[in-house]
């Protein structure tokens, strides 16, 4: 495998990249590097956000600036601000050790003359968005006739926002002699167009399939009433809502802000990104979602572009987006640098037929799943409440004698009616919530595009086997999937699993399970004995099947499931955890993220994750409890308002 230097990258920047944790070089780092380096050629790349485009095309930059020509030489174009400034984070980053070489980016919200006069200081690359470098332009306040290489970053963005006018103006100014690098995750005919009027002979690179989507990145779809869109996204949230960081796509600013107010005011730790928002507030929202104060944060199309925020366990598509290619863009949020993630669509019977068109187009393949039912949302509730806090190591500091004397009215409890209280204190708010709560899938809807009956939870059912190992074995779903394909020679799609503190849960194909059984029963892990046999629930509720989540932060064990909701029984920091709390309403979170507690020995909940854990979760709610229940006849669909796309500047 090659690395940054047999690319031909220079000292200087070997030594910033480095510092930046870029060790090898991504695979159109590889490609697009030594062709920028060595080659006069233009480059077409066919490539996604999270690829490491950036770097593919700025290292190079970086590398052939002369910084003693004062004049601008490299001029990179990207849609929207926030990849504007990202991008010039990145370059300057890239350049540190080159403090002579001068990046100045310029996009719309922000003081005009500001920029000019940092253009004016002397600037050797722009990086800017359309609409404000062609109002540079027209005040002559920048003159690219000396550009030697343009990048067009996310140029299908660029037309879809409206700015192919704006970027064959801004092209026509640049001298004629010039070398080009566009970069697009799709490649409409748009796109072959201005890559033939504009590019001589383009190196082309394509990074994975054409418009394939990341393997990391599993595609779900659940299909809902439009009146229920609001109510079955809540659902999906608690059900995953132990590890969910989110982006939640609307189509229009109004609905993004209308969900957005919704949920915080339900308690949910969100907010929103959308044009109406100052330059200043917006910001703000990234901050805080960077720094997980936000757990949730609802976006349009345009906001979210550029958005460079790893960890991003779930893109949900409130709705989906008037232009198909933009799936793309969005779900690419997610299951980055090698982690895996979830990418969910709630449909509405009439949006049912678009999928289609997305599968083609992106070249993806959705699986169907159905909202988790009320039961299901409290059953996992109350298992990764136990399973916290059966793992929670108590902190005997605290407890001194005048917290113990305070504490004495609840030692005097029954264990049982103390355990009980505490319960009901966690999931009051889904006792109440949950109550009679209806079923959310559409009947009709059950129907997959195949004409097969959808299956409850996924595509791989038949029967579940309980395994006693779990995250308290340093398991996360992926490993444990690896796991277990490997010792039971199985593909991994042939493999659902559930897995939690102590135990976990495997859902094959009937005809699958003895193999699994035979494979991992009386085998060890890690020197530990592993007992695998059929747990007597049916498959179903896993975290993958059931609104589930592919990826898994390791070794973080099931967790109490509202790290970034209000609690409405009060109950706060709990069981030594630091369960930090939003603030809901007032917008003001204190950061949704709790300290898990440290590992205990596994002997301390031995018993827990072998029989009891397994009864515990099935006698809890019945699984088919109200599924068959009717909620009203279907009210015509339209629950987007009209989806109307404008020409926006940024
Ligand atoms: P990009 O596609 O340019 O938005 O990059 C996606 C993410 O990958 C960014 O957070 C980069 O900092 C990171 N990245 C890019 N190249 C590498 C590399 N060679 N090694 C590690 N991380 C990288």
């Amino acid at each position: 495998m090659k690395n940054f230097s047999d690319l031909g990258v220079e000292t200087s920047i070997l030594n910033a990249i480095q510092e930046m944790g870029f060790e090898t070089p991504t695979p159109i780092q590889e490609q697009s590097i030594p062709v920028f380096l060595e080659t006069g050629q233009d480059i077409l790349g066919l490539a996604q956000t999270g690829t490491g485009k950036t770097a593919a095309f700025g290292l190079p930059i970086i590398q052939l600036v002369e910084p003693s020509n004062r004049t601008i030489q490299a001029l990179v174009i990207c849609p929207t601000r926030e990849l504007c400034m990202q991008i010039s984070k990145d370059l300057g980053n890239y350049s540190k050790n080159k403090s002579s070489i001068n990046i100045v980016a310029v996009y719309g919200g922000s003081s005009i003359e500001r920029q000019i006069s940092d253009i004016k200081r002397g600037a050797h690359i722009i990086v800017a968005t359309p609409g404000r470098l062609m109002d540079l332009m027209n005040r002559r306040a920048l003159n690219i006739s000396t550009v030697k290489y343009v990048v067009l970053d996310e140029a299908d963005e660029m037309l879809n926002m409206g700015f192919e006018e704006d970027v064959e103006y801004i092209l026509a100014e640049t001298p004629k002699e010039k070398r080009v690098c566009l970069f697009s995750a799709t490649m409409p005919k748009s796109i072959r167009n201005i890559a033939n009027r504009y590019m001589n002979d383009p190196f082309e690179i394509t990074v994975g399939k054409s418009n394939s989507g990341n393997v990391n990145i599993t595609h779900q779809y659940a299909v809902v009433h439009a009146r229920d869109k609001y109510a079955a996204l809540k659902r999906f949230v608690d059900f995953n809502s132990d590890d969910i960081y989110a982006i939640i796509f609307c189509t229009t600013k109004h609905e993004t802000q209308d969900i957005s107010d919704k949920l915080i005011k339900d308690g949910y730790n969100a907010d929103c990104l959308h044009g109406d928002l100052s330059q200043g507030q917006r910001e703000k929202v990234m901050n805080r979602f960077r720094h997980h104060a936000i757990k949730i944060l609802l976006a349009t199309d345009v906001a979210a572009r550029g958005i460079d925020v790893s960890g991003i366990s779930h893109v949900i598509h409130f709705s989906l987006p008037d232009d198909i290619e933009n799936y793309t863009h969005r779900s690419g949020r997610t299951g980055r640098a090698g982690k895996l993630g979830v990418s969910f669509t709630l449909l509405n019977m009439r949006e049912n037929g678009r999928l289609r068109d997305i599968e083609r187009l992106s070249n993806v393949k959705f699986e169907k799943i159905l909202i988790p039912s009320a039961e299901e949302v409290r059953d996992k509730k109350l298992v990764a409440f136990i399973d916290t806090i059966v793992n929670t190591e108590i902190e005997e500091s605290i407890f001194d004698d005048k917290v113990m004397t305070s504490l004495r009215p609840l030692l005097t409890l029954p264990n049982e009616e103390l355990v009980k209280k505490f319960l009901s204190l966690e999931l009051r708010r889904f006792s109440v919530e949950y109550l009679n709560a209806p079923d959310l899938n559409t009947t009709s809807g059950d129907r997959t595009r195949d004409g097969e009956r959808g299956e409850r939870g996924g595509n791989v059912r038949g029967q579940r086997i309980f395994v006693s190992v779990g995250k308290k074995d340093g398991f996360d779903i992926r490993s444990f999937k690896d796991w277990v394909a490997q010792e039971s020679k199985l593909d991994w799609k042939e493999l659902h699993v559930d897995v939690s503190g102590v135990f976990s849960f495997v859902d094959v194909k009937e005809e699958l399970a003895e193999k699994v059984i035979t494979a991992l029963n009386g085998n060890t892990y890690e020197g530990r004995p592993v007992r695998a046999e059929l747990s007597g629930e049916k498959p179903g509720g896993s975290r993958e099947g059931r609104g589930g989540r592919g990826g898994d932060r390791g070794g973080r064990s099931g967790g109490g499931g509202y790290s970034s909701r209000r609690s409405e029984g009060g109950s706060s920091s709990y069981g030594g955890g630091d369960r930090r709390r939003s603030s809901g309403g007032d917008r003001d979170s204190r950061g949704g993220d709790r300290e898990r507690a440290p590992r205990t020995e596994r002997s301390d909940r031995s018993s827990y994750g072998r029989s009891e854990g397994t009864t515990e979760r099935s006698g809890y709610g019945t699984r088919d409890g109200g599924r068959n229940r009717s909620y009203g006849g279907d009210k015509p669909a339209g629950d987007r308002p009209s989806g109307e796309r404008r020409r926006r500047r940024d």
